[in-house]
C-alpha cells in the first residue's frame, strides 16, 4: 500500500579527474510515498565533512548580549500575562518557557532549555531534552484550553546552532502554535486523511509495517520506532513514529523520553560524521484530524565551506526541491548502529 516510489537518472560525461574517459553517475528524484513531493538525491554515497570547531563562535557569543543566561534571563525575557500562564512562565527541571519577543504566529514560546550558554553535541543529556520538550508540551496543552480558536495546530522545534537557523548560541526550542497548520504540515496532515478514508489505516502504521523489514529501519526506543527516512529534505533525515500520539493531548512525559531516548543517538551520529548542527521538528495534528500519527523529524545541517556558506541553494530557495547528499539507505548502515 505505500508507494516506495523513485526514479533514477543516469548521465554521461568525459571526466576530467580520469583523464577524460568516459564516465556514468547516478541521481534519483524519489517521492514522498504520503505526499507525492519530490526530492533529489545527488550521488555522492557518503558524509565525509571535516570537523568544525564552533569555540570561537561560542566565545564571541558570551562576550556579545546573551539573553538566556542566568541573570539575564529573568529580565531581559518577556513574561505571559498571569490569567494566561499563572506565573508568567513555565519551568520544567532547569528548562524555562518564556514567551517569544518576536512572535510569528498568536502562540509562540522559546523554552531556555539550560542555564549553560553552550552544549556541544555530547554534552546534550536526555534529561535536557525531556524537560525542555516537556515544558513545550505543557503550554501547548494550556494555550489549547484557553484558546482553541487560534491554537489547533502546534510542533516543537529545534534549530541547534546557527547553520541550522539558531540566531542565539544558548539551547532553546521553538513552540508554535496557530489557527492552522504551515505549508508542510497541512499537506501532510491533509494527504494523511486521504490515505486513511481510501485505506481505512493509518499511514504510518503501514509505513512501519512496510519498512520494519527493510533496510531504512533503524529501531525503536520504547514506543517510538525510527527509521531513515526514504524521500529525504535533506542530510541526515532520520522520521521518528510516536505510537497511540496524534495530538498534544495524548502525548506525555513518557513519550517524550522515549523520543529524548532516540534524539540522543541520532545526534550521536550527526556528532560522529561531523554535521554540525541539526533541526528537529516535532509535530501534532488538531484534534479533528482523522489518520495521523505524531512524528518527529531530525535533518542534519552543515556548510559547503569551512567559514561562509549554505546548505540552501537555488533548488530548496526558488524550486522547492529538497535535495541530500546521501542515499537513506547508506546513512541507516551507519544510523543503525547507534541503535542497537
Ligand atoms: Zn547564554
Amino acid at each position: 500500500m505505500i508507494n516506495f516510489l523513485k526514479n533514477v537518472s543516469s548521465t554521461v560525461y568525459l571526466d576530467p579527474t580520469r583523464n577524460f574517459e568516459l564516465k556514468r553517475v547516478e541521481s534519483q528524484k524519489r517521492y514522498d510515498p504520503l505526499t507525492g513531493k519530490l526530492v533529489r538525491i545527488f550521488p555522492f554515497r557518503k558524509i565525509d565533512f571535516s570537523r568544525h570547531d564552533w569555540a570561537p563562535f561560542v566565545e564571541e557569543s558570551r562576550q556579545r548580549f546573551c539573553p538566556f543566561c542566568p541573570g539575564v534571563l529573568e529580565k531581559a525575557t518577556p513574561r505571559f500575562p498571569e490569567d494566561f500562564i499563572p506565573g508568567g512562565r513555565i519551568r520544567v527541571g532547569e528548562s524555562l518557557l518564556v514567551p517569544n519577543l518576536h512572535p510569528y504566529e498568536t502562540h509562540t514560546g522559546v523554552v531556555v532549555m539550560t542555564p549553560r550558554h553552550y552544549l556541544s553535541m555530547e554534552d546534550i543529556t536526555g534529561e535536557v531534552m525531556v524537560d525542555s520538550m516537556e515544558a513545550g508540551l505543557r503550554y501547548l496543552q494550556v494555550i489549547a484550553e484557553k484558546d482553541p480558536e487560534n491554537a489547533k495546530y502546534s510542533s516543537i522545534n529545534w534549530n541547534y546552532m546557527p547553520y541550522a537557523g539558531g540566531s542565539i548560541i544558548h539551547p532553546h526550542l521553538q513552540v508554535i502554535s496557530g489557527g492552522e497548520p504551515g505549508n508542510l504540515d497541512r499537506e501532510v496532515i491533509d494527504s494523511a486523511a486521504v490515505y486513511y478514508k481510501n485505506n481505512g489505516s493509518v499511514y504510518w502504521d503501514d509505513l512501519l509495517e512496510a519498512e520494519r523489514q527493510d533496510e531504512r529501519y533503524l529501531g525503536s526506543t520504547g514506543g517510538v520506532e525510527w527509521l531513515a527516512t526514504f524521500a529525504p529534505l535533506a542530510v541526515g533525515d532520520v522520521t521518528a513514529v510516536v505510537k497511540g500520539c496524534s495530538t498534544i493531548q495524548h502525548m506525555g512525559r513518557k513519550n517524550l523520553v522515549e523520543l529524548a531516548e532516540g534524539f540522543k543517538r541520532v545526534i550521536s551520529y550527526y556528532d560522529s560524521v561531523n554535521l554540525p548542527a541539526f533541526n528537529m521538528a516535532l509535530y501534532f495534528a488538531g484534534r479533528e484530524d482523522r489518520g495521523f500519527r505524531c512524528t518527529a523529524r531530525l535533518v542534519g545541517r552543515y556548510t559547503l565551506f569551512p567559514l561562509v556558506g549554505s546548505d540552501i541553494s537555488h533548488m530548496q530557495m526558488l524550486h522547492q526541491d529538497p535535495w541530500t547528499l546521501q542515499l537513506p539507505e547508506i546513512m541507516a548502515e551507519e544510523l543503525r548502529k547507534f541503535f542497537e
